[in-house]
């Protein structure tokens, strides 16, 4: 395919003979943003360290553009943005300097560099700061630098570590359009604890759990699951669970507070239309019917105490 950008083959890594990795295998095309999600000691760092070469896989390989990380490094490298979590800034610079010094590591030509640093500060929205020394901006611009210099060699593959950590409402909301807009013609791998922020930001989620991928889908495969199969009907003259159990598809019925039902419903039926039929029929005043969602943080919780075996064919 042309337009793989990330190629993740059984990646494994050991630290003294424990698998910190394991066996992790996933693609990623050019336009993707990618949330990267899993409890602490999950495996993402180790993950994200040997997708950006600065770590060995145990076996398995990396591919960048189809160029293999292992042989040839440096190609493959080039094509990498990175911003680790812990900001890699020298904050004596102006943001001009700074910029100037990382498109000088990142290999720019010399007679890009002018360019270029331009370029990520206009899409940073940076202009209007770069003569201003990066000690003396508010933690949102820095991180906004932090992504400038990941983005100066216009790379295919950016990959942020936690990039909205310890920001306020208002910075989060700005570096997640920004994210959003780089994802649009690079890739884009994410990590983070937040999830709310996986649904807003990215279209691809992977989840990893004691070193193996336990989810690796869609963002609309997640949100589904989140849905499930359950719906919270507001009553004002309540059935017995078991007028409910009576419709076709309805597998448990359950009373809550203040008139309201639980009703759980078997996969591919959709019961909806005939409990609103019954509720007329049999007038229980029905007031209220909606999906009863489940948190995204269940879900997490959920997909990370379950068995591995149930991972997604990762989507080329
Ligand atoms: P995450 O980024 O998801 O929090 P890590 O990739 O940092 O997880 O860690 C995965 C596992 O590997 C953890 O059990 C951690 O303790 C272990 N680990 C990470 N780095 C090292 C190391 N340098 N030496 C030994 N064990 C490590």
């Amino acid at each position: 395919m042309t337009n793989l950008t990330v190629e993740a083959i059984e990646l494994t890594r050991l630290y003294g003979g424990r698998e910190a990795v394991s066996n992790v295998s996933f693609n990623l095309t050019q336009g993707q943003v990618l949330g990267f999600l899993g409890p602490n000691g999950a495996g993402k760092s180790t993950t994200m360290k040997m997708l950006t070469g600065n770590l060995a896989p145990s076996a398995g390989s990396v591919k960048i553009c189809g160029i293999d990380m292992i042989e040839n490094p440096k190609e493959a490298k080039a094509l990498i943005g990175y911003l680790p979590e812990m900001r890699p800034l020298y904050k004596e610079f102006t943001v001009d300097e700074y910029l100037t010094i990382a498109a000088r590591l990142h290999r720019v030509a010399s007679r890009n560099i002018k360019k270029a640093v331009e370029t990520a500060k206009e899409r940073c929205g940076l202009t209007h700061m770069s003569k201003r020394l990066i000690e003396n901006l508010s933690n949102g611009y820095q991180q906004r630098v932090g992504i400038a210099q990941a983005i100066i060699h216009n790379p295919m593959v950016v990959i942020l570590d936690e990039p909205t950590v310890g920001l306020d409402p208002i910075q989060i909301r700005d570096i997640r359009t920004l994210i959003r807009e780089i994802g649009t013609d690079h890739s884009v791998i994410l990590s983070t604890h937040i999830l709310p922020e996986v649904e807003m930001v990215c279209d691809h989620v992977q989840i990893i759990d004691k070193g193996k991928l336990v989810f690796n889908g869609g963002i609309d495969v997640l949100k589904r699951q989140r849905v499930g199969n359950k719906l919270l009907i507001g009553f004002n003259n309540a059935p017995a669970p078991a007028d409910l159990l009576q419709i076709a598809g309805v597998s448990e019925a359950e009373t809550l507070e203040n008139n309201m039902m639980r009703v759980r419903f078997a996969e591919n039926t959709t019961p909806h239309e005939s409990i609103v039929q019954a509720a007329v029929k049999n007038g229980w005043g029905l007031y209220q019917i909606a999906p009863d969602q489940t948190s995204l943080e269940d879900v997490f919780v959920q997909l990370t105490y379950q068995d591995a075996a149930a991972v997604e064919t990762p989507v080329a």
